[in-house]
């Protein structure tokens, strides 16, 4: 049974397309969310399915015509699985404005993408004071805004609903972390299925998903991984990766990764205005490297998780040309490293196909760990 369930998110999370097209035949509009942080709760209340378009592992040619090769290749590639078609069919994307990368890609696709609408979702630097939760709120209602013109209808009550829906599914992806966790027997590979599948389902088909995984892992008795660690960085999806983590017998304890457990931290709190709390949520949120936070509150909780969990290591995944996360690199090495948290780096984009350095630096790194 749980083998059942585990190849149901494996064929979601690598089949987006069918689950686009299975959405469009039941006669629902599609509303594509790039990275990191949209505001799928308001999406999801206005009728539409939010689907995550994270890029895909694909050799970039057309983006190329708009974008240096500087940028990280999750935004390129969105452009070009975009200029490619892949994404026809999709009613809008929604981008938020959290990165210098992603604030260049709206403008992009503007021009190469015409058929799929572009809203922009403007997030201010400073989430914390009143003025900038008030700044939040002006971004989602010029969301609401773009999604009406696109046949969406905005009702205060219906997002309050959906924000429920949402609290629901952080819950579950919560728990399932924790479940993992204490299972060695669930290989990476399956721990990214059951993450990234999320993006492709509607959050009440997933949170069922997930929910039948949990009773069935709570079945059999917890164990213990003789190699725990937690990842961290912003996408950890690629086959060749999970598949060398569980080649050295390291068990994923936790994530610190911006397409996995940080979408599921901060809960939209209760109250009567559902829009004002959805602005309270993002002002609640912290811990990622593109969420503004002198202090690197984040580094402290990467280290803190690893000791909780019993984590060997952190290993942390980095996208090339990713600013954000390559600022806050030295500083999770040394706060860990102080803590007695062995950390390793590797370097990964949607263009590799050789992972075999990946693979060298693992190895020594599993060695050390062993020692
Ligand atoms: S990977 Fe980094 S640079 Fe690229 S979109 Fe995400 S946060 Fe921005």
């Amino acid at each position: 049974m749980v083998n059942e369930i585990f190849a149901k998110f494996h064929e979601v999370a690598t089949s987006p397309r069918a689950q686009m097209d299975k959405y469009i035949a039941e006669g629902k509009k599609v509303v594509l969310t790039a990275p990191v942080y949209t505001p799928g709760e308001i999406i999801h209340s206005m009728g539409f399915v939010p689907m995550g378009a994270w890029g895909g592992d694909v050799q970039l040619d057309k983006a190329k015509e708009y974008c240096p090769a500087f940028l990280c290749s999750i935004a390129q590639s969105i452009l070009e699985l975009g200029m490619d078609g892949v994404y026809d069919g999709a009613s809008a994307l929604v981008i938020p404005s959290l990165c210098d990368t992603l604030k260049t890609l709206g403008q992009n696709w503007k021009y190469a993408v015409k058929g799929i609408p572009f809203i922009p979702m403007t997030y201010p630097q400073n989430r914390k004071p009143d003025y900038g939760v008030k700044f939040t709120r002006a971004g989602y209602e010029r969301v609401i805004k773009d999604l009406e013109a696109i046949g969406g209808v905005f009702d205060n009550a219906a997002l309050a609903e959906s924000c429920k829906i949402y609290n629901k599914h952080n819950e579950v992806m919560r728990k399932v972390d924790e479940v993992i966790a204490k299972h060695p027997e669930v290989t990476a590979v399956q721990r990214s299925d059951v993450f990234k599948s999320a993006f492709f389902m509607s959050a009440e088909e997933h949170t069922a998903l997930v929910e039948e995984l949990i009773a069935e892992l709570e079945k059999t008795p917890a164990g213990e991984a003789d190699m725990g660690i937690v990842v961290s960085g912003i996408l950890t999806d690629a086959p060749q990766l999970n598949e060398i983590f569980d080649e050295m017998g390291m068990h994923i304890v936790a994530d610190d990764v911006a397409a996995q457990s940080r979408q599921y931290r901060t809960d939209v709190p209760c109250g009567d205005d559902a829009l004002q709390a959805m602005a309270e949520k993002f002002k609640a949120m912290d811990n990622c490297s593109v969420l503004y936070d002198v202090e690197k509150k984040r580094v402290q909780l990467i280290a803190d998780t690893a000791k909780a969990r019993g984590a060997k290591g952190v290993v942390v995944v980095m996208t090339k040309f990713c600013d954000p996360e390559e600022f806050d690199y030295p500083i999770i090495k040394r706060v860990c490293e102080a803590a007695g948290i062995p950390v390793a780096l590797v370097e990964v984009d949607r263009q590799m196909v050789q992972f075999e350095q990946i693979r060298t630096n693992l190895e020594t790194f599993r060695d050390m760990l062993s020692m």
